[in-house]
């Protein structure tokens, strides 16, 4: 009888660009090694979503490009972590978003007794972040995530036919993008040089398609011999 392979990472941080395709590579991590994906942005939408106060003070600041409260998000994720599904691991996305977020992930971490046990830096040059945020959508029907400027024809047919929409989200619109980017270099780029110090980084090249991104993603991570084809 063959074995499931041994996947010897099991927390993850993916860390990069708004764009850089942290959502998409989860998801993905998600469905191929089990991981839960635990994606801040997410969590704070659906907050947003139920119309709590929180959650539209949460949504003020998405809507904005602005980061949502360090204690909020801390909380949340602490709650987060502590559920019964998150076992033999997760991939966490979006999360954390600069240094006071990254130390408390810490001290969560080491009350919960779990280590960390990489933070991905997912590089991808600028030209191609725009491109992607503009073009960003989710099937209303399927919940994939689609761009218009990258997906198939086919992959966008099919939302359609399927009776969904293609959904914009509120802030990937050009102004709340610009400043979304400017957020991310000055509070979560520093992180780079954190989690280099904690000897934690690993880098991926991701300015390329979702599958070869996934690809070298999982030889990073799992050391899995996949080859590619460029
Ligand atoms: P992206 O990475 O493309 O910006 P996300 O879904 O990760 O998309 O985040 C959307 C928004 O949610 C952010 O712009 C921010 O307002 C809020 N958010 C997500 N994660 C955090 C976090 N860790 N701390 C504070 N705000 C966050």
């Amino acid at each position: 009888m063959s074995k499931a392979p041994r996947v010897p990472i099991m927390r993850i941080i993916l860390l990069g660009a708004p764009g850089s395709g942290k959502g998409t590579q989860a998801q993905r991590l998600q469905k191929d090694l089990g991981l839960p994906q635990i994606s801040t942005g997410d969590l704070l939408r659906k907050a947003a979503v139920s119309g709590s106060e929180f959650g539209l003070q949460a949504k003020m600041a998405m809507d904005a490009g602005e980061l949502v409260s360090n204690s909020v998000v801390l909380e949340m994720m602490k709650e987060r972590l502590s559920a019964c599904d998150v076992g033999s691991g997760y991939v966490l996305d979006g999360f954390p978003r600069n240094q006071i977020q990254a130390e408390g992930l810490d001290t969560v971490l080491s009350d919960l007794g779990q280590t960390l046990d990489a933070a991905v830096f997912m590089d991808v040059s600028h030209e191609v972040l725009m491109k992607r945020l503009t073009g960003r959508r989710t099937c209303s029907k399927t919940g994939k995530l689609l761009n218009i400027h990258f997906s198939s024809q086919q992959d966008l047919d099919e939302c359609i036919e399927a009776g969904g929409t293609l959904i914009r989200r509120d802030d990937d619109n050009e102004d709340t993008i610009r400043n979304r980017l400017e957020v991310y270099e000055r509070e979560t780029e520093p992180l780079i040089t954190y989690y280099r110090k904690c000897r934690l980084l690993q880098v991926v090249d991701a300015d390329t398609s979702a599958d070869k991104v996934y690809t070298r993603l999982r030889k990073v991570l799992v050391g899995s011999r996949v080859t590619e084809s460029d």
